[in-house]
């Protein structure tokens, strides 16, 4: 039985390397190839496996790297010929932005070594973006948003400190749920985790400034474009009639 596809933020562990100045050479016996095949393992993102042997091994990792070599235009050599429309995308994603690579890619580590926050991880159920594989910083780092953003006990609280009159509006359209389902939207709202996904971090304790309140409808939205939209974005769009020259979507 074959492994699944490489997901987005295997990728970005292996780029990362493979941008590293310390990387060394592109061989599956380089204990830096062996390290990242170790976290890769440890990621929150395929329980099923069905080769666990050949799982993301060192090999796998080696493969991955060559396949950059493709991409590189400081590589005058060959590269591999079969390569995934995927490494390319995040390859051409970040080959300009090492920086902002790294920063993601230490804290998808992060993830990956924390067996706490991995168990809330794996409870968070999959969606559009998630499936599509469409967040420039990987589901692992969208799903800690999501955790985040579901913590019952700040969500309590940031309601608590937003009631107005018994009410809860949504930040971006002003939406109520009581005023249109009467008693049953009485105290309802989402919660929007604000920190941008390539500056969340795992060791930051969520405080109530970094929560928005949305309706259901909002948060869908902002989650679709969730690594450029912000709440302001939102309510420009909201606020200008659509004659194709909002610019927030990429
Ligand atoms: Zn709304
Ligand atoms: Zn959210």
């Amino acid at each position: 039985m074959r492994n699944p596809k490489w997901h987005r933020d295997e990728i970005i562990l292996a780029l990362d390397l493979y941008f590293s100045p310390n990387r060394g050479s592109i061989d599956k016996k380089n204990p830096k190839v062996i390290e990242v095949s170790k976290i890769i393992n440890k990621l929150p993102i395929f329980s099923i496996r069905p080769d666990a042997e050949k799982f993301r091994n060192a090999n796998g990792v080696t493969m991955k790297l060559s396949n950059f070599l493709k991409f590189d235009e400081t590589y005058t050599g060959k590269g591999m010929k079969n390569t995934s429309k995927l490494d390319e995308e995040v390859f051409k994603e970040f080959v300009d932005q090492r920086d902002k690579l790294h920063s993601i890619a230490s804290e998808i580590r992060k993830v990956a070594l924390d067996e706490n926050i991995k168990l809330k991880i794996y409870q968070i159920e999959d969606d559009e973006e998630t499936i599509n594989d469409s967040v420039m910083e990987g589901q692992v780092l969208y799903k800690l948003h999501k955790v985040r953003e579901r913590d019952k006990k700040i969500v309590q609280e940031k309601k608590k400190q937003s009631m107005i009159d018994g009410k809860l509006y949504c930040e971006a359209c002003e939406f109520e749920y009581q005023s249109k389902y009467g008693e049953l939207g009485t105290g309802f709202i989402e919660c929007h985790h604000k920190m941008p996904l390539f500056n969340i971090q795992i060791s930051r304790k969520t405080r109530l400034d970094d929560l928005a309140l949305v309706c259901a409808d909002c948060h869908r939205m902002l989650h679709r474009r969730i690594d450029t939209l912000s709440i302001e974005n939102l309510k420009y769009i909201l606020n200008t009639t659509n004659d194709g020259h909002v610019n927030f979507l990429k």
